[in-house]
């Protein structure tokens, strides 16, 4: 059976409420999405239920399109309230800000949790240098013959 489920903006803290499966694990919000997790529109009334996709794309305070389906239908609704929690990025801003943000759940695979990528800015400096896998720290005064490509 669905229940709601209260999640708020990471950009202004608005807070939204959606029906939901119970046995789906939330793992993250984020205003990015995961690397490799699949996201559904929440007014596609064809995944209301989320049981084929990873997570939820929202736009903040983005109402239902005008087609006859009603938000408790569709499942969502943007209560009016504003989160103040630490990690809210602008809580003074404009709210709804309309920008997007992810709700993610826990995935997993033989078993084991899945474990997302690292964020974009990571994934940014990562491939802008010749060694994918080079970290990013400074350079040893050790190493081997100081090479560094
Ligand atoms: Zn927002």
């Amino acid at each position: 059976m669905s229940y709601p489920v209260t999640y708020y903006c990471p950009h202004c803290g608005a807070v939204v409420e959606i029906e939901r499966e119970g046995y789906l694990a939330d793992k993250s919000v984020t205003p990015y999405p995961l690397e490799g997790w699949t996201y559904a529109d929440p007014h596609d009334s064809a995944n209301a239920s989320y049981e084929s996709v990873d997570g939820i794309r929202f736009v903040c305070g983005e109402m239902p399109p005008e087609s006859g389906v009603g938000q408790t239908e569709t499942g969502i609704r943007w209560t009016g309230d504003q989160s103040n929690a630490d990690d809210v990025e602008n809580p003074t801003m404009t709210s709804p800000c309309d920008r997007t943000f992810y709700l993610s759940f826990v995935r997993f695979e033989n078993g084991n949790e899945i474990e997302p990528q690292p964020d974009t800015d990571q994934v940014r400096i990562a491939s802008d240098t010749a060694g994918p896998s080079k970290p990013n720290g400074p350079t040893s005064p050790d190493g081997p013959g100081g090479f560094r490509r």
